[in-house]
């Protein structure tokens, strides 16, 4: 079995449209314009990259856009400050916090401090316990991102045996819960992996959908899943450079050999990647809607 390729970059491309389409009617209709800020601390090459996406899809799409560039040297207190003010601002619905912030500043204090309305990466505590008892206002983005590719491609979850590899706050944890609850494009078996899990392959083989979220590049060989298994690999890992000094990337599968056995299959890069970010904007608009009692 070949399997079928599952293309994030499409995927993406059919959201970003229909949220287009939504965020011009809203304008048109309601006078309301969705704005999103995001706030980057220090000079990380990777974060300017992720940060500049940002502001570019948003723009794209007609969300209104700010951009802080603090300094590295910025100081809690002054972060604070300013999500402060940015939580009181009423043209701005998400605040993004790019992670991760430099090591003097406490990260899960800044993220406490926003705004759970605005809180559209859905790491806030409040957000948390809302998706674990069925009923959030944002899923956080990357697992939000997996869901709608499993649901766009027509990939049935309900009763299937689902088995998470990873537990971490942003992807394991998150996207267990949601393939947990008792909903569409959910209602599965859950398994989650994690190293201290004695034999990894006896749950990896008995997924009908396998969700490889490790940060390990090829951790799942082809021996380790079934026949006609959906995998969903998250992990993004440099595993080398090209001679012009291009990233050469590899996910946490072993894409060619796993190919050959599975139903479908996301590639890194182009799967869940694209997907992130447009979540973004699909909770940044939702957020809107929201403040403006149009939810
Ligand atoms: P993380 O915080 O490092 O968590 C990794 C998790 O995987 C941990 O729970 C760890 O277990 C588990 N793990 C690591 N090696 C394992 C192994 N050999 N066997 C079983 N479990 C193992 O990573 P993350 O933030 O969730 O990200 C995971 C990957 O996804 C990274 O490559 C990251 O770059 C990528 N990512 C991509 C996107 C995207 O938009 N495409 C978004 C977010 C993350 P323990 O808890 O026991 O340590």
């Amino acid at each position: 079995m070949t399997a079928q390729i599952i293309n994030g970059n499409d995927v993406a491309k059919e959201i970003r449209a229909e949220l287009k389409k939504e965020i011009a009617e809203l304008k048109e209709k309601h006078n309301l314009v969705p704005g999103l800020v995001t706030v980057l601390v220090g000079a990380d090459p990777a974060s300017q990259v992720y940060v500049g996406q940002k502001e570019r899809t948003s723009e794209n799409l007609g969300i209104y856009s700010e951009r802080y560039d603090l300094e590295e040297n910025t100081s809690q207190e002054e972060l604070l400050k300013l999500i402060d003010k940015l939580n009181k601002d009423p043209k701005i619905h998400g605040i993004l916090v790019q992670l991760p912030l430099p090591k003097h500043l406490n990260e899960e204090e800044v993220l406490y401090a926003i705004d759970p309305k605005k809180d559209v990466d859905g790491f806030h505590p409040v957000n948390v316990g809302k998706l674990m008892i069925g009923e959030p206002d944002y899923l956080p983005c990357t697992p939000h991102g997996i869901q709608q590719l499993l649901m766009r491609t027509g990939v049935e979850t309900k009763g299937a045996e689902v088995v998470v590899v990873g537990r971490s706050n942003i992807v394991g944890k998150p996207i267990a819960n949601i393939m947990l609850q008792k909903k569409e494009g959910a209602n599965a078996t859950v398994t989650i992996c994690h190293t201290a899990t004695k034999d990894m392959a006896f749950h990896t083989k008995r997924a009908d959908i396998l969700i490889v979220a490790a940060g390990k590049a090829k951790a799942i060989t082809a021996d380790m899943v079934k026949e006609g298994v959906v995998v969903i690999d998250v992990g993004v890992n440099q595993i080398g450079t090209t001679a012009d000094g291009k990233r050469i990337l590899s996910g946490d599968v072993d894409y060619d050999a796993v190919k050959e056995k599975a139903k479908a299959i996301t590639p890194v890069p182009g799967g869940v990647g694209p997907m992130t970010i447009t979540m973004l904007m699909m909770n940044t608009v939702r957020a809107a809607k929201v403040a403006a009692g149009l939810t």
